[in-house]
């Protein structure tokens, strides 16, 4: 729309919706020095958690760690509002370690509130934006549903699944942004007038259960990590008490009563058109799909410390109110279970994230970036990144601060980097959501070192706060120093003897950075020798022990990464086969048989083939080399 409003509030940058994208647009741009406004439906929803009150986990842990290097308001909200914390996959190498906090939430929400009111430059106005003010291909502004205008250098657009929002239960269908908020109409009109690629995409939520009716005692008891990291590093503890979960498990009445009701779920009954995420299945899907399987585990997660409403975690649906308590009462120790919130699916309009630029900014729209679930992405960490680098461009560009140039992650220094390579380069076919495995430089992507591979470039941004700064400053100096120190320190396997350590006796003097790479040396037998050792910082001291750990693995990662690139061109045998390739997802072992590239660059081209499975194949190829 053409618009020539005169005394119109002008921002730097307006964020539209109060989402876990726009939260972290909005206070990102704000930090960067740019007038900031976010203009969302109802200001007091900001920082509400639509599903489950958990951030964190197996490849979203790193992304909060992510956020967490740029000063983002995620990691420190959740600490506020932990109420059980466990690093998930504990066993595994740190590389793939997950922290995940289930969270109370409205500490959630009040402490994303509080962190945003004390945000300078930084406004939040209610309104629900209807229109842009256009000029040419340029946006200027926004235009609320009660006619208010507001002009801005640049808009960042997070709507999540407001758009064309449609929440189906059983037979039932409502218009609907989420559960008790209404969707939003004008923007998807003109969005598909200006000629970008829209979908449609689903996604379900549980019944909410009163805890009260369920019988604890019936469940198993799952309790949270006894050490609690923070996710943001300017906390040293968490102090929120904390709480056990509970286990129970789907059974085959659970099933059969599903089954016999499949026609009447929206999913199942053709209602729905959207595609949903095949990794977080709805419990009619995993019925359907998994039709072997006598149970399915289902996490009782209490939503909060004062609150008695629980989180099933596992079992989404779409099924009307009355087949839901029928089969949910057919679960060990919810006999007699009351629902608080029916289960319910929606389904929304996102726009084709190939639309985008790596600065989120839209190819057809100039000053108009987008960002969260409108991209195509599920989960409130994936949104936070997004939003992050959105808010970040588009205060870059409104203030010029960073001489104007873009900020761009890429796939080597991050996962918010694989993820906006992922989604601009292929879209997506299903609402997408980060995993280590989509990820193959994951030795150096690990949560422990987001500060070290990011905070120098959100230092050079300016997008940190003083203290923040100057935490990470002080961390830089330590490890540093420690860093020299280990390499520093020399000894012979014979003077290791004298401390009863005994490795390979070639005479070689080894540093202490090489002896903790060997599998039987641990820090403390180092400290019995090197007093200095005691010292340092126990942060510090982790590093160092992960930095040799990996120092072998990261050299010979350096070379994959020039193998791969050398090798692109390499022919595929015919005779391969997918199916048997560890690190390639169902589909994509179905794409690739379907399509038998001849090239592996003709396989890296193929729609949802990424780069972590081109990576995969290539190494079975050489691997199995009498196949090539
Ligand atoms: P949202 O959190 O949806 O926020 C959008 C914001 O924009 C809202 O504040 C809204 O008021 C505002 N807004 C919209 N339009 C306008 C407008 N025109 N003007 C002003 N303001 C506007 N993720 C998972 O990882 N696992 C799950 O199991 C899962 N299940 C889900 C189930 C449901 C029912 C829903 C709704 C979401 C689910 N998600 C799940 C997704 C997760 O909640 C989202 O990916 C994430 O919250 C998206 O964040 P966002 O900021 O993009 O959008």
């Amino acid at each position: 729309m053409m618009a020539h409003h005169q005394n119109i509030k002008q921002y730097d940058v307006i964020v539209i919706g109060g989402g876990h994208a726009g939260v972290e647009a909005a206070a990102a741009s704000a930090r960067m020095g740019a007038t900031t406004m976010l203009l969302t439906h109802r200001p007091e929803t900001v920082g509400i958690m639509s599903c489950n009150p958990a951030v964190g986990g197996l490849g979203k842990g790193h992304l909060v760690k992510e956020l967490d290097a740029f000063d983002g308001v995620m990691p420190q909200a959740i600490d506020r509002a932990c109420i059980q914390y466990r690093m998930l996959n504990a066993s595994k190498g740190p590389a793939v370690r997950g922290p995940r906090a289930q969270a109370d939430r409205k500490l959630y929400r009040n402490a994303i509130q509080d962190i945003l009111h004390k945000q300078e430059n930084l406004s939040i106005v209610k309104g629900a934006v209807e229109d842009f003010i256009m000029d040419g291909d340029f946006v200027q502004g926004v235009i609320t549903g009660c006619g208010q205008s507001y002009k801005a250098k640049k808009v960042v657009l997070t709507a999540g699944t407001f758009l064309n929002g449609l929440i189906h239960r059983g037979q039932e269908t409502t218009p609907a942004g989420r559960v008790g908020d209404d969707a939003c109409y004008g923007l998807p009109k003109t969005l598909s007038s200006i000629g970008f690629k829209l979908g449609r995409l689903k996604t379900g939520t549980p019944a909410r259960l009163d805890g009260r009716t369920i019988d604890w005692n019936k469940c198993q008891e799952q309790k949270g990590d006894e050490t609690l990291i923070p996710f943001s590093s300017m906390n040293d503890e968490i102090t929120v008490p904390q709480i056990s979960c509970y286990i129970t498990h789907t059974n085959e009445k659970t099933h059969k009563i599903i089954r016999d009701n499949l026609k009447k779920s929206s999913m199942y009954s053709g209602n729905i058109e959207g595609i949903g995420p095949r990794y977080c299945p709805s419990v009619e899907d995993k019925i359907v799909r998994f039709a072997d399987k006598d149970r399915h585990q289902i996490f009782l997660e209490p939503e909060g410390l004062d609150d008695h409403t629980v989180y099933p975690n596992g079992i989404s649906n779409s099924l009307p109110v009355d087949v839901q308590i029928e089969f949910l009462r057919t679960i060990e120790g919810l006999e007699n279970v009351e629902i608080i919130e029916p289960a319910y699916a929606i389904e929304y309009d996102y726009i084709d994230p190939r639309e985008l630029k790596p600065t989120l900014e839209t190819h057809k729209i100039k000053n108009l970036y987008l960002a969260g679930q409108i991209n195509g992405t599920t989960g409130y960490e994936e949104a936070g990144v997004l939003g992050l680098v959105a808010g970040i461009n588009a205060a870059i560009q409104a203030t010029e601060v960073n001489k104007g140039e873009d900020f761009v992650l890429d796939r080597s220094n991050s996962y918010t980097g694989v993820m906006i390579d992922d989604l601009t380069t292929q879209g997506v076919s299903e609402p997408y959501r980060v995993f280590t495995s989509r990820a193959e430089y994951r030795l150096r992507l690990r949560a422990d070192n987001a500060d070290q591979r990011l905070c120098p470039i959100a230092e050079n941004l300016g997008c940190l706060s003083p203290e923040r700064l100057s935490q990470w400053q002080d961390k830089f100096q330590h490890l540093q120093k420690a860093r020299n120190l280990v390499k520093s320190l020399e000894c012979t396997p014979n003077e290791l003897e004298k401390y009863g350590i005994s490795i390979n006796k070639d005479g070689r003097r080894r540093t202490a950075h090489d002896l903790l790479g060997l599998s039987h040396i641990r820090y403390e037998d180092l400290c019995t020798i090197w007093n200095e050792l005691k010292t340092l910082r126990p942060d510090i001291r982790e590093q160092i022990e992960i930095d040799a750990l990996y120092s072998a693995y990261l050299l010979r990662q350096d070379e994959d990464i020039k193998s791969f690139k050398r090798d692109e061109n390499l022919k595929i045998p015919d005779e391969i086969d997918y199916m048997k390739i560890s690190g390639l997802s169902t589909e994509m072992k179905q794409r690739l048989t379907a399509s038998k590239p001849a090239t592996l660059g003709a396989a890296s081209r193929l729609q949802g083939i990424t780069p972590a499975a081109i990576m995969a194949v290539l190494q079975y190829i050489k691997k199995h080399k009498n196949v090539a």
